[in-house]
């Protein structure tokens, strides 16, 4: 069996070629049957694409203008692949996290992020991007108000600016930062490309998702190849029709492979800074020692980005560790030359880290130090923070993960 979310449009296409054939082909030469078969194909891969990521239908007999012959092979040989959700915790901010078990028995999160309508700017913007979304059961309604199937009725609020989903790309990860509880659990293992992609299919069933972020557990970027291949997939207008804007790769600096992403899809970035210098930045981050700033910046001012995008820079505060008015004056000269934002987000503290979270004032001093000298810099509140929603921590709880000591201990106490 062959994952339908594991397929691009044109792959699709190639596996319906032998049941395409025409049946007339009086007067025709093998070239010509050969053109209208291929024809004949991308078309049925498209309508497959229309009833699955758009309509949502997950039952091939239900797909009525499907020959019954086409829709017998698709039983024998294609499966709509779905996630079985094992847990689905909503903070009272409105975020959803969900933890997802796949056919292996591993886990994995992802997350529903609601942000509220900040300004007359943002809700223009939205209209703007408004128009680009496919019309469907998740359609976006006028006005910035989000008018699909939701779960649970904070979903349905007017209230949101837009709704991202931040998914996972692997279960753990090889990166080890510091601060960060997947890093410590190590990598199990690299998620398929069925698997990223249902992880919007299946919160696209739940909810109006606008965005999406590749920030769940796991560095995208060495899983190169199904990451690239499952934009490609959540891009595909015929499918679930994400813009390149709302799709965004959040990575802690693989060089090499932020140079050949720019060459393979177009897509937006976001690099995990998270320090200002060489020796801070190796010690809360292994992969600054094969890759280090200056290279990571290069790389930064080579990404092809496309008009009016900038890549983000995701800072998270640590504690007397990178939280210095220097810190923030040597961040200032790194991103020199690189249309950029950052977003500053204080450590959510979490049992068994000794990191700790700066103080608020600290943490505006930081961001004023930037926004006076004209870099978007914005205080993301950890979204979440009574359903432990940084990485990793859900599935640390329910002991899938292999986890340290004291993640054991924590464990131990809240059974
Ligand atoms: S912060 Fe991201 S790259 Fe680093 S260990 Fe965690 S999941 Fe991996």
């Amino acid at each position: 069996m062959i994952y339908f979310q594991s397929l691009t449009q044109s792959e699709l296409a190639q596996l319906l070629l032998p049941l395409s054939g025409i049946q007339k082909t009086g007067g025709l030469t093998p070239e010509e049957i050969q053109v209208k078969s291929e024809k004949r194909a991308r078309y049925r891969a498209k309508q497959l694409f229309h009833w699955v990521y758009q309509r949502g239908q997950t039952d091939w007999d239900q797909m009525t203008d499907l020959s019954k012959d086409l829709r017998q092979w698709l039983k024998e040989n294609i499966a709509i692949f779905r996630l079985t959700p094992q847990l689905n915790q909503q903070a009272l901010d409105g975020t959803h996290k969900f933890l997802w078990s796949l056919g292996d028995s591993k886990t994995i999160e992802s997350v529903i992020i609601p942000a509220a309508l900040q300004s007359a700017v943002d809700l223009a913007e939205d209209l703007e991007e408004e128009k680009k979304v496919p019309a469907g059961p998740h359609a976006v309604g006028s006005r910035g108000i989000y008018s699909g199937k939701a779960t649970q009725d904070d979903l349905k609020s007017t209230n949101w600016k837009r709704l991202t989903a931040c998914i996972s790309s692997q279960v753990g990860c090889a990166m080890a930062c510091k601060f960060c509880l997947t890093g410590i659990q190590g990598l199990d293992r690299h998620l398929g490309v069925h698997e990223i992609v249902t992880q919007v299919y299946e919160l696209r069933r739940l909810a109006p998702i606008t965005n999406i972020v590749f920030m769940g557990m796991g560095e995208p970027l060495h899983n190169f190849e199904n990451v690239v291949k499952a934009c490609l997939i959540l891009l595909d207008q015929d499918g679930l029709g994400f813009s390149k804007r709302k799709v965004t790769i959040s990575t802690s600096g693989l060089v090499p492979a932020i140079e050949e992403l720019g060459r393979r899809v177009d897509v937006s970035l976001a690099i995990s800074l998270n320090a200002s210098h060489d020796e801070q930045r190796s010690k809360i981050m292994p992969v600054n020692r094969k890759w280090n700033l200056e290279s990571l910046m290069k790389a930064c001012r080579e990404y092809p980005l496309g008009s009016h995008r900038r890549i983000t820079f995701e800072y998270v505060l640590l504690k007397d560790i990178n939280d210095s008015l220097e810190d923030a004056a040597r961040v200032y000269d790194l991103l020199r030359g690189i249309p950029s934002k950052v977003n500053l987000i204080p450590f959510n503290e979490h049992p068994g880290s000794d990191f700790k979270r700066p103080s608020d004032e600290n943490v505006q001093k930081f961001q004023k130090y930037l926004v006076d000298r004209k870099v978007t810099a914005t205080i993301r509140i950890s979204k979440g923070r009574d359903i432990l929603a940084a990485c990793g921590q859900l599935r640390s709880i329910f002991g899938t993960a292999r986890g340290t000591e004291k993640h054991r201990d924590w464990q131990a106490q809240q059974a």
